[in-house]
């Protein structure tokens, strides 16, 4: 049966987003553990240098543990940031966070976003490419 534009305005069906499978919680490995010591020691105090350095604001810092990212930027400002960044070279993890604090004025990988980035951190397609040999555990 075909569902037309209809059928959605006057209600004949309605449009049901099922629930996103949890994904289960990793592991808190004695490395994990550590590593997030060791994040929570570092990273907040880094990226406000480099937000300090190079004007940006944000809201919070939240350090993470997930496999899907490195980091992330949300509509609100937050920054997340992946404990497994502190198994990478500085300058990456620099990279990273500063790839994040572009996302605070474009929440896209659009045109607008590279230019920024380009001015952040001239580098930043040959740091995407090595990051790309590193594994989030
Ligand atoms: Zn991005």
């Amino acid at each position: 049966m075909a569902i037309t534009l209809g059928d959605i305005l006057f209600g004949r069906v309605r449009i049901v987003r099922t629930r996103p499978r949890r994904r289960r919680a990793l592991p808190d490995t004695p490395e994990v553990k550590a590593l997030r010591v060791e994040a929570k020691a570092y990273l907040p105090g880094r990226l406000a240098e480099l937000a300090e350095m190079f004007g940006f604001e944000y809201n919070a810092v939240r350090i993470k543990h997930n496999r899907s990212n490195w980091g992330s930027c949300s509509i609100k400002g937050n920054i997340n940031l992946n404990l497994n960044l502190m198994c990478l070279p500085e300058e990456l993890r620099d990279y990273v966070m500063l790839h994040e604090l572009c996302h605070l004025r474009y929440l896209n990988h659009g045109p607008e976003f590279h230019a920024l980035l380009e001015k952040v951190c001239p580098e930043h397609r040959s740091l995407q490419k090595r990051l790309k040999e590193y594994k989030l555990i």
